[in-house]
């Protein structure tokens, strides 16, 4: 890599800065390819497009793509069942396949997603753009503490930073004290990691000293939504000393395809591979921009086993205005707001766990870590909400109050709230667990399966 390209804030500056009309054009094209290659190749898209009534000739503007039905994660999982082990989707033939990579599981059977070797191409350059834009150099020391075993964003990171030239250590999910021992010894530069593990390993930062060798500059946070609310972005930056970024991506799509730049404006889409649209989660019409709706995204690009308006549960808004790093392709700002899994309903009010995340993180004399528990009073059959907190240190007179009345402000519902000592909720390196519903019975968010397109 020249000295002049390494000097460039851009991984591929004509790319990134295209205009919007040239973007625009270039996702038509590659969208009107994709629709076709999956009508003709792949009786799953062919029944569904058929019997929504779309063909892909009918594709005249990127906007026409509303016509076309979304997928669900159950429909993968069903296909799968029905045809293994990858369902009528996977559309490159099996000797190109490359890499599996299974989602999570935590709501029934993983999905299989499979990655080919022109895949893995898209997406470390893809990933590579992504570091690159949050601040990642050749000169850097990458530790990637993203898992590396049947989780999507460990491979792909490390195939970027080794594309950059950047040095890494495949850290996974080690314990704190290895990642500390590690990121000392090889003064490590930029952290990969969720936002729980960034912060449990901040907290033994602070129990043990801050070693004078370590050299973090930078975080990028992904696997869970959080390093864009304020409060969480500010603790990640002063208990690791960084600047902290966020980062997205989903099993099914793909790592690591969205991250902020440098000016912390919101998730930057890489559009010349992925179309994304916001609708209306009751409607599914979308919606325009800065509205708040779910997440849909259809693959442009994909090789192995491409999705076509995939229903992702979360919920965002899209701001497709130039930002001010000189990137054209739209942002999210905010990052991800919510799952529509992870919605809560109690006693009318419908909030998020973010949102109590935020209010707690506000807090100096609390810890990162919360819980939240719902249940039912056997006796008077009301619903109950409990919000477990811990303190830092010798709890206040009426920090319990404060931390209930602040919650009731936001979430319109005043949660019981329990001070429990420091360390006594469980930490974690992969994603965290802080919401038990034990209510019986009640159905929680609107209908699993999202309305059939309008049109
Ligand atoms: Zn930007």
């Amino acid at each position: 890599m020249t000295a002049a390209e390494v000097a460039d804030q851009f991984w591929d500056r004509g790319l990134e800065t295209l205009p919007r009309r040239e973007l625009d054009a270039l996702q038509l094209e590659r969208l009107r390819r994709q629709l076709a290659r999956c009508y003709d190749g792949s009786p799953f898209y062919r029944e569904k497009f058929d019997r929504a009534g779309a063909a892909p000739q009918h594709l005249e503007r990127l906007s026409d793509i509303a016509r076309f039905p979304f997928v669900t994660k159950g429909e993968l999982r069903d296909e799968q069942a029905a045809h293994p082990p990858c369902g009528r989707y996977a559309l490159a033939p099996q000797a190109a396949w490359r890499e599996l990579h299974p989602s999570s599981g935590t709501t029934g059977h993983p999905v299989n997603t499979v990655w080919s070797a022109a895949d893995i191409e898209v997406i470390t350059d893809h990933t590579a753009r992504t570091l690159w834009s949050f601040g990642t150099r050749p000169a850097d020391v990458v530790q990637n503490a993203f898992s590396y075993g049947l989780w999507v964003a460990g491979m792909a990171v490390h195939y970027a930073a080794a594309r950059i030239g950047a040095f890494c250590i495949p850290a996974g999910t080690a314990p704190a004290p290895r990642q500390i021992e590690m990121m000392t010894r090889l003064r490590s530069s930029v952290l990969l990691a969720t936002p729980s593990f960034g912060l449990y390993i901040g907290e033994r930062l602070r129990e043990t000293g801050r070693p004078p060798e370590l050299a973090l500059r930078a975080g990028c946070f992904g696997g869970e939504a959080g390093a864009e609310l304020p409060s969480t972005r500010a603790r990640l930056e002063r208990v690791l000393g960084i600047d902290a970024y966020d980062y997205y991506g989903l099993a099914e799509i793909a790592p690591t395809f969205a991250s902020e730049c440098t000016e912390k404006a919101g998730l930057h889409w890489a559009e010349d591979h992925y179309l994304i649209e916001i609708v209306d989660p009751v409607t599914g019409l979308p919606l325009p921009p800065g509205e708040l709706g779910v997440l849909i995204i259809t693959h442009l690009t994909r090789d192995a086993t491409p999705m076509i308006r995939y229903w992702t549960n979360d919920y965002a808004r899209v701001d497709p205005s130039p930002c001010r790093c000189g990137r054209t392709h739209a942002r999210s700002p905010g990052g991800i707001v919510g799952r529509h899994d992870d919605l809560i309903v109690y006693r009318g009010a419908k909030f998020y766990p973010a949102q109590i995340e935020q209010t707690v993180r506000g807090f100096p004399e609390l810890s990162d870590e919360f819980r939240l528990e719902l249940d039912t009073d056997g006796a008077t059959g009301l619903e109950r909400c409990t919000v477990f907190v811990e303190a830092t240190g010798q709890p206040p007179p009426g920090l319990a109050e404060r931390v209930r009345d602040a919650l009731r402000d936001v979430l319109l519902v005043g949660p019981a709230v329990e001070i429990v000592p420091a360390g006594s909720l469980e930490r974690t390196a992969f994603k965290a667990k802080r919401v038990l519903d034990r209510r019986r019975g009640l159905a929680v968010g609107p209908p699993a399966q999202p309305p059939r397109d309008a049109s």
